[in-house]
């Protein structure tokens, strides 16, 4: 496995891999690796000759400094996961080489799919990711990248946003890897106490009760947003950002519960946001 933080040795292998017919995966990360992002390397070498990470905590994409400030790094372990699971080449620049001369000043949008959940609960957030992006697409100019479901509406915008650019890049949705007991593992679970990486745990029973209720015949999305509130409300440490039940492909409000459903859910536990969610299809 090659590591390396200038974009133009990360191109030239990539383009030299290309001139000889090999596939090329890539998967997206900010680093402090986990099972999860492990999933998605697995996935790229399973479908992909040559599979890229690029590592990359962007702060374009923070709206709050101290979320950016606190972002774990494990850059040593970040490697050895990368290795294990298969990656032959891993991009860690310098925030100087992703934005020579500061964040720039233009504002990426599918608007579309930015009316609700993160993008309006973390104004610039997604602006941020798509601005990155757009930087590491021609940097990694790959076949196929990948991106978790367990940021559905991260992986619907930047679906849309590659098709509409026109990057010769098929994006792929990977499901949410959980723990045992059912929390997305997430890097920002580093930062939960013990009590509440317990209470966390509330989010999936919430989302699994939601899911249970449609799949029992509810069509009502109001009655199904009551009883998962409910579950959330059972905890004194959780303060809900959002919780809704979506269209999944539209993200547009429903009236009726049918088709593909999005039910989605972000929760500040003390200082930590953490989000999740599940799809259920029914005629
Ligand atoms: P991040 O490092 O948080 O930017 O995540 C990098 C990629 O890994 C994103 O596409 C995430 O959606 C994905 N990811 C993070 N956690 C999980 C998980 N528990 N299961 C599957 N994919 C994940």
């Amino acid at each position: 496995m090659i590591h390396s933080s200038d974009p133009k040795e990360i191109t030239e292998t990539i383009l030299s891999w290309k001139s000889k017919g090999l596939k090329v995966g890539f998967v997206p990360t900010m680093g402090f690796l986990h099972e999860g992002h492990a999933d998605l390397f697995r996935r790229s070498v399973s479908e992909n000759d040559k599979t890229v990470v690029s590592i990359f905590v962007n702060p374009a994409q923070f709206n709050d400094p101290e979320d950016y400030a606190k972002y774990p790094v494990n850059t040593e372990g970040d490697l050895q996961i990368c290795k294990e699971a298969g990656a032959d080449l891993v991009y860690l620049p310098a925030k100087d080489t992703v934005y020579p001369g500061g964040i720039p000043s233009v504002e990426l949008k599918v608007p579309h799919l930015m009316k609700n959940l993160d993008a309006t609960t973390r104004p610039g957030h997604f602006e941020g990711v798509l601005l990155v992006l757009s930087r590491f697409f021609h940097t990694i100019p790959a076949d196929r990248s990948y991106f978790g479901k367990k940021d559905y509406q991260q992986f619907l915008i930047v679906k849309d946003f590659a098709k509409a650019l026109g990057f010769p890049m098929e994006v792929i949705g990977v499901d949410t890897v959980r723990s045992e007991q059912g929390l997305a593992l997430s890097s920002r679970n580093a930062r939960l106490s013990p009590k509440e990486k317990e209470e966390a745990l509330l989010l999936s029973r919430a989302l699994r009760l939601g899911e249970n209720l449609i799949k029992q015949g509810e069509k009502d999305p109001a009655e199904v947003l009551t009883v998962m509130k409910d579950v959330l409300d059972s905890s004194s440490l959780i303060k809900i950002d959002y919780l809704e039940v979506l269209n999944a492909e539209t993200l547009e409000e429903l009236h009726i519960l049918k088709g593909e459903i999005l039910l989605a859910v972000a929760v500040f536990l003390g200082q930590v946001r953490l989000i999740d969610n599940l799809t259920v299809k029914v005629s």
